[in-house]
């Protein structure tokens, strides 16, 4: 490929799309944000944006890492489309179709945290690891798993959100935020239920009992990702890991949990924060569409 060529990717998230251009050594040259609204207002202006700043015949490769339920089989006729019901008014829509159609190239579609998982594994914490998985802790909670030389799940992917947990003594009380289920882990432990019991994390102070009863919830999630399938780490991405003494709180979580079960590394190698910090997902997307086309 020549110098000048540029891979773009979007990390499409439930409110707002990052859109992203990068040279051929893959460095990030311009990004750019795009607030969702309706379906077709924001997939437009997305795809106005790379039009505007991709020179004609410039963008050689094109990658998606979306929010979900989504179509990630490329075998499958509705490829890249958004299912279910999760985001209402964008069920049926079809990513790829429409960046495919709008910029004239092939896209390529994966979750989100499948894109950040990929660059996290290329660039970021999970480096030189053949196993790992990638947790989203935002407004909603997801995981991306790869092992074996690729991601599991396939031709679907986990919907690792809705996993059961064992409620902690102390929130017994606590009515989830998932309209589904009574006691998962999106429901109990997504910035949506911290909201719903206390306040936006941002403004909670670190003494906050709240913080304990997340570290124990993301402590199991941990837990059942090691026990099911030994990933070489486990990066825990999105807006609760933020705070800044969480992590510490979910090592001491999870080694009281696991009790002393297994030799593993220290918790503190195994259960990180993403190297990549906010980019993951923007780098991944991109990436997506590069390894694709290679
Ligand atoms: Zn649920």
């Amino acid at each position: 490929m020549s110098e000048n060529s540029l891979h773009g990717g979007i990390d499409a998230g439930g409110t707002t799309f990052k859109c992203g251009l990068a040279d051929a050594s893959g460095n990030l040259i311009n990004t750019h944000r795009v607030q969702v609204t309706t379906p077709e207002e924001t997939l437009a202006a997305a795809a106005g944006w790379f039009a505007s700043n991709a020179r004609s015949g410039s963008l050689k490769t094109f990658g998606i890492a979306s929010f979900g339920p989504i179509d990630v089989d490329s075998r499958s006729a509705s490829y890249g489309t958004i299912t279910g019901s999760a985001k209402p008014g964008w069920s049926g829509m079809n990513l790829r179709g429409h960046f495919a159609d709008a910029l004239g190239l092939p896209v390529t579609v994966d979750t989100d945290v499948n894109g950040a998982l990929l660059a996290e594994m290329i660039l970021g914490a999970a480096l030189d690891c053949s196993s790992a998985a990638y947790v989203t802790v935002g407004t909603g909670i997801g995981a991306g798993l790869f092992a074996n030389g690729g991601f599991l799940g396939r031709p679907s992917h986990p919907e690792f959100g809705h996993i059961a947990l064992r409620r902690h003594p102390s929130d017994g009380d606590f009515k989830s935020v998932c309209p589904f289920h009574d006691d998962c882990l999106e429901g109990l432990a997504s910035v949506r239920a911290i909201r719903a019991r206390a306040n936006a994390p941002e403004d909670l102070p670190a003494d906050h009992p709240v913080w304990d009863i997340a570290a124990d919830y993301l402590a199991q999630a941990a837990r059942t990702l090691t026990l099911s399938f030994r990933p070489e780490r486990i990066i825990l991405g999105g807006g609760l890991m933020l705070a800044p003494h969480l992590i510490s709180r979910i090592h001491k979580a999870f080694d009281q949990q696991m009790g002393g079960y297994l030799e593993h590394v220290p918790s503190s190698e195994l259960i990180t924060t993403p190297g990549l910090g906010d980019n993951a997902g923007l780098i991944g997307a991109i990436l997506l569409g590069q390894q694709d086309a290679q």
